[in-house]
């Protein structure tokens, strides 16, 4: 999946648990062979090689994600959009861009991208992308959906109280090990080696996306992994959104969306969902929060909507 994946299993049985941490990564490797549109041997390559050309059936695992995915681009208004991958061609995040594609290009690339055009055929679960260079990626919610898998092979297996930390975004369930709620930090992405606020949770999932680990820098000009679906550009000028709800699926899925949608259509959109709450911070480090989060800031100066001039101390948690 590109991240480390960690697994955290509570139980008094220690071979139990270490079953339980080695069949959730089982299932982690089981879900990227599945959804990876970077292995040609995936379901995901499949549907993606024959654009323009044919309906591929698929397993209805993958048929439900790309359906579910496909409701959050309705929510969203199109930021999300699994599409996106058709501009991943033109775009190189990985420091190697030097210039800015021109922007015939880019537009060429915004005419292969429509979630609403993917033809999903419930009676055989067949997938069909009907414009040819059109392609579907997962890179925005698959960690979430492998972190889901992961967490319910554990509960399956008798673990009552755990975690899935999928390289920063995370499920927990249950208590930690010494019987408390579980202590979630989140990274102030101003500064990697600070903690910007924390809390307690059981039950929950914290997904992040961030500008500050695949990113691209041309002409001074930050660039984020992101792609506005509209526009066929990067996003630019948030630095973080964090979304924090009971499911890493959805999670995940809103904190991409909500980065292409911005703080202020972003946290408006937040604030009409029950259950999801959701902390976007932007470029000069300014705060945003939906109504009903209630987070710990290590600068108690420093609450959702105001500037924070200087960021607290680290934490380890
Ligand atoms: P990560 O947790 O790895 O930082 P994110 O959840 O922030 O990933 O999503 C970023 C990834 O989502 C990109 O690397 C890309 O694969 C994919 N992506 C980029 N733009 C969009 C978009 N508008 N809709 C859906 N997926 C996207
Ligand atoms: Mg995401």
């Amino acid at each position: 999946m590109g991240s480390a994946f960690i697994f955290k299993a509570i139980h008094p049985d220690q071979e139990l648990c270490k079953q339980a941490t080695f069949a959730a990564e089982q299932e982690v490797r089981r879900v990227e062979e599945l959804i990876s549109s970077w292995k040609t041997t995936s379901q995901t390559s499949d549907i993606n090689q024959h654009a323009g050309i044919k309906a591929v059936k698929v397993d209805l695992e993958l048929f439900s994600l790309i359906k579910r995915a496909i409701k959050i681009s309705q929510l969203t208004d199109g930021a999300f959009d699994l599409t996106f991958a058709s501009a991943d061609r033109i775009w190189r995040f990985d420091g190697s861009m030097t210039h800015l594609p021109d922007s015939q290009t880019v537009r060429a690339s915004v005419a292969n991208i429509d979630f609403q055009a993917i033809q999903l055929n419930d009676s055989d679960t067949s997938v069909f992308l009907p414009l040819k260079g059109m392609k579907i990626g997962f890179g925005g919610i698959g960690k979430g959906y492998a972190a889901n898998r992961a967490k319910s092979v554990m509960q399956a297996m008798g673990i009552k109280n755990g975690l899935v930390n999928a390289g920063g975004d995370l499920i927990c369930w249950g208590k930690e090990e010494q019987g408390g709620d579980w202590h979630i930090g989140i990274a102030d992405p101003l500064n990697k080696k600070a903690m910007l606020a924390w809390l307690v949770i059981n039950d929950l999932a914290v997904v992040t996306s961030g500008d500050y680990e695949r990113y691209t820098l041309i002409e001074d000009q930050k660039y984020a992994h992101i792609i506005n679906p509209h526009t066929g550009y990067p996003v630019q000028g948030v630095s973080s959104v964090s979304i924090f709800c009971p499911d890493t699926e959805l999670a995940d899925g809103l904190a991409t969306a909500i980065f292409v949608l911005g703080p202020i259509k972003g946290i408006g959109l937040l604030d009409q969902l029950i259950g999801i709450e959701g902390l976007v911070v932007d470029q000069e480090g300014k705060l945003f929060s939906s109504k009903g989060l209630n987070l710990h800031y290590y600068q108690e100066s420093s609450p959702a909507n105001k500037p924070i001039k200087k960021i607290g101390r680290s934490h380890e948690k």
